[in-house]
């Protein structure tokens, strides 16, 4: 991109980003004027509609936290228009309203951010410090060519020295006896709790790793390094930062205590839905899908374990972490209860950082383990399963709220032969490079996934057919460009896809059956190019 272009870029996402206060507190306005009438749901509809392209524009000009703060209001919203008095009730108000209130934060934060540093280092670099030169250039093409930003360092000191906070620091464990190295990462961790360490070390040992874990890393890696999982953690880290809040329901009849909780678990960024009666939890387990359920022993009509026995029985919440309050401090008591479907048992009165530690791993853990399910193990996408069933939420959504929505299909051209000149092993590495380029280059709205082999699958809600090509279309000759290394020589490798649309194609079974079909036809075409199945193309 030419510097031109770049500063032109530059100048719209400031402007963007010092607007972004200005409208946010008009969404609060109006939010707070259609509160007024609960009655109609026009207003509440607007917004909605402006929270959707609020999702869309922030993830575009590089908002990460808007968009995703953006999307949650809309669904909160968006399960209150659909739920008969959904409107009226003060919960999922309370709920909204706080919604809007973050992003009124992430927006002054936006603001002052762009203003400040328009100069400076980019907020997203790795920092990198290994001292042999080979090990270092390599680790570091590694993660550019994943279209990361790398700063490196041969010594620790100068990289202490660096006023730049990076997103992530990745160090060398030298000997175990460098013990001044030792003090420079620790006294680095201190400046900066938040930015993320990853450890690499030459021993494997349990030494090193409990020095590693000592010093706050986040994951440690012993030689030779397996860049795969490098990459896969590197990503997983930077994310973790902007991931999306924690949901919590609390079951407690004691509405104090009940508020208190919530308010210390909404402190440390998690959302929070509180249901004093028994009667109510199944209802709420369904619409708010909680990451973990805190539920009181002593409930009106019902003991806490009965109704963790309840909330079990329901397939969809198995393994949903339940964690019991109780005042009873008796140890025998507290097992037995425990063994009745609790994870945990916290004793009343809690400290807050307990309570919000306890928690957040739990719930932490609980959504790894669910992205297990419904993830691709390769790649991290979205699997078969969950992308058809994103695709006939969103086109459900689409269908709502009168809008448009794109799919699309890609297929790696002539797969086979990579395979089999260069191993299976670098076809899986660039299936992985695929997932991520898309990923990258994709809004954080549109719904990535891996339909299977070397098929995957792109939802681009709110976006027309030509639109749809124009975006991927750049994508595949950005991927065709990238040079891929394979033993001594570089590799380059393409895909074809196929889009349809809605309205124009207005069922998922048509939709993906005609972005086959225009997938087909571009490989019919000669491959490395997109197509559109429209009406009049279509057989
Ligand atoms: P075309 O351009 O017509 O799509 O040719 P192609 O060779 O890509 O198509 P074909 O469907 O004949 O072959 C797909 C190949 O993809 C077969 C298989 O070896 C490879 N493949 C499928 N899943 C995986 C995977 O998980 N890892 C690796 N490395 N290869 C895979
Ligand atoms: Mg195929
Ligand atoms: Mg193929």
């Amino acid at each position: 991109m030419s510097t031109d272009v770049e500063e032109k870029l530059r100048a719209l996402r400031d402007q963007y980003a010092r607007r972004l206060p200005d409208k946010i507190a008009t969404f609060a306005a109006k939010w707070a004027a259609a509160c007024d009438h609960p009655d109609d749901p026009a207003p509440f509809r607007q917004l909605l509609r402006e929270l959707h392209t609020l999702a869309g524009s922030g993830a575009s000009f590089g908002f990460p936290a808007i968009s995703r703060l953006a999307r949650l209001a809309e669904q909160s919203l968006q399960q209150q228009l659909d739920t008969p008095a959904g409107l009226a009730s003060p919960a999922r108000q309370a709920e909204v309203a706080e919604l809007l209130e973050r992003l009124a934060e992430a927006a002054q934060a936006a603001g002052a951010a762009e203003s400040g540093t328009a100069d400076g280092p980019a907020p997203h670099a790795i920092h990198l410090q290994i001292a042999d030169p080979d090990e270092r250039a390599q680790l570091a093409h590694q993660l550019e060519l994943y279209g990361h930003e790398v700063r490196t360092f041969e010594h620790l000191a100068a990289m202490a020295e660096s006023e730049a906070i990076p997103a992530l620091r990745v160090v060398e464990l030298a000997s175990p006896g460098a013990t001044e190295a030792l003090s420079r990462i620790g006294s680095l961790r201190r400046q900066d709790e938040d930015c993320p360490l990853i450890v690499i070390a030459g021993d494997a040992d349990i030494a090193a790793r409990l020095q590693a874990v000592r010093l706050g890393a986040a994951a440690f890696f012993p030689r030779p390094v397996d860049t795969d999982r490098f990459i896969d953690t590197v990503d997983k880290l930077l994310h973790l930062r902007a991931q999306d809040p924690f949901r919590i329901l609390i079951v407690d009849d004691d509405h104090p205590a009940a508020d208190l909780y919530a308010g210390t678990l909404r402190q440390a960024g998690m959302l929070t839905r509180v249901v004093t009666h028994p009667d109510d939890v199944l209802e709420q387990m369904r619409e708010f899908n909680p990451e973990l359920v805190l539920l009181d022993l002593n409930l009106p009509g019902c003991h806490g374990t009965e109704l963790a026995a309840v909330i079990r029985q329901c397939e969809a919440h198995v393994s949903t972490p339940i964690v019991f309050l109780s005042a009873e401090r008796d140890i025998a008591y507290q097992l037995e209860t425990i063994r009745q479907g609790g994870d945990d048992l916290l004793i009343k009165p809690i400290a807050a950082a307990h309570l919000v530690s306890a928690v957040q791993g739990r719930a932490a853990r609980y959504r790894l383990l669910r992205s297990f399910m419904v993830r691709d193990s390769l790649t991290g996408l979205y699997n078969h399963a969950s992308t058809k069933e994103l695709l006939q939420r969103e086109l459900a959504r689409a269908r709502r709220n009168g809008t448009l929505l794109s799919f699309a299909m890609l297929d790696l051209d002539h797969f086979k032969r990579i395979n089999d000149a260069h191993g299976h092993a670098l076809g899986d590495a660039v299936l992985r490079l695929l997932a991520r380029t898309l990923r990258q280059r994709l809004r954080a709205t549109d719904i990535v996934g891996r339909h299977g082999g070397e098929e995957f699958a792109v939802i681009l809600p709110e976006c027309t057919a030509e639109n749809a090509r124009k975006v991927i279309d750049g994508i595949r000759e950005r991927f065709a460009r990238l040079a891929i290394p394979a033993g001594e020589d570089t590799l380059h490798v393409h895909f074809s896809a196929g889009i349809a649309a809605y309205p124009e194609w207005d069922t998922d079974y048509q939709l993906s059956e005609q972005a086959d079909r225009a997938l087909y036809a571009a490989k019919a075409a000669g491959r490395n190019r997109v197509m559109i199945s429209t009406a009049r193309t279509a057989p």
